[in-house]
């Protein structure tokens, strides 16, 4: 179903109207998590100056350690609605469990399935049948094969409303978080009709790394980047050290083409 073989037209994928396809390349940006009302609403700010057409925003946080700030939840959810109703954003967030896709389609405009889910098989049905657009992101040790199967689990239950995220893999480099696999973009481009988009945060897990991974993205033909931004990292509940900061705006904005924008 999102083999290219089958569908030679390169699709176009639209969030609360925006549009993210061959034709554009969409800028996502927002905090990794949503931690307060006023901390979502200075970060969609931040993403609009950027240009950002999509907000971005975790209420329900996959983390590695159970002691690590878990999300807000349906609160959370509540926030970046009314950040919506305030800026008229578009919001993505992560779904992390099958049980809650219902509620979080309730309030989200894209669901996120995240890395650590890519082969959640339950969690890709469900979304696949929850009627709004998917952001799958790359499992961190998936081949591009399995990444699109499992796409390919969501369009099985009649959603081809999906955009692939890719996000970086493990390798043995300890550098970077982990290895942002640039060629993944035109070969997943090259084999499914799908949109792809990186995230250049996710991957680096380092500020100082974002925008030139999101320049290589955008060099390589990526349909959009999702960014972490967030007004004060340095007290972020969640991975502060790879949120942009106010003055790497316009860079940014530059990179992805929106600097027109930038006020
Ligand atoms: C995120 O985007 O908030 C996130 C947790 O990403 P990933 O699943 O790529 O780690």
């Amino acid at each position: 179903l999102i083999s290219r073989e089958h569908h030679p037209d390169r699709s176009t994928v639209h969030v609360g109207g925006v549009p993210i396809g061959p034709d554009t390349v969409t800028l996502i940006a927002g905090p990794c998590a949503v931690e307060t009302h006023e901390q979502t609403l200075a970060a969609a700010h931040m993403a609009q100056a950027a240009g950002a057409t999509v907000l971005r925003g975790g209420a329900y946080k996959p983390r590695t350690s159970p002691y690590a700030f878990q999300g807000l939840g349906e609160a959370g959810l509540k926030i970046l609605a009314d950040v919506r109703e305030e800026t008229g954003l578009p919001i993505v967030t992560e779904v992390v469990s099958a049980d809650d896709v219902d509620t979080v389609a309730a309030y989200a405009d894209m669901l996120q399935v995240g890395t650590r889910n890519m082969q959640n098989f339950p969690l890709l049905q469900a979304v696949g049948r929850a009627g709004k657009p998917v952001m799958l992101k790359r499992g961190m040790s998936a081949t591009i094969e399995e990444w699109l199967m499992a796409a390919e689990y969501i369009a099985q239950r009649g959603n081809l409303d999906i955009v692939l995220c890719e996000r970086g893999i493990r390798t043995f480099e300890k550098a970077t978080r982990n290895t942002l696999d640039i060629a993944a973009v035109p070969v997943a481009q090259r084999l499914s009709h799908l949109p792809v988009i990186i995230d250049p945060s996710h991957s680096g897990g380092r500020r100082d790394l974002v925008l030139p991974l999101t320049k290589a993205a955008i060099a390589v033909g990526a349909d959009g980047v999702i960014v972490d931004v967030h007004p004060h990292p340095e007290t972020a509940l969640c991975d502060g050290p790879q949120a942009l900061i106010t003055s790497d705006l316009p860079e940014l904005a530059e990179a992805v083409g929106t600097l027109t924008e930038v006020t």
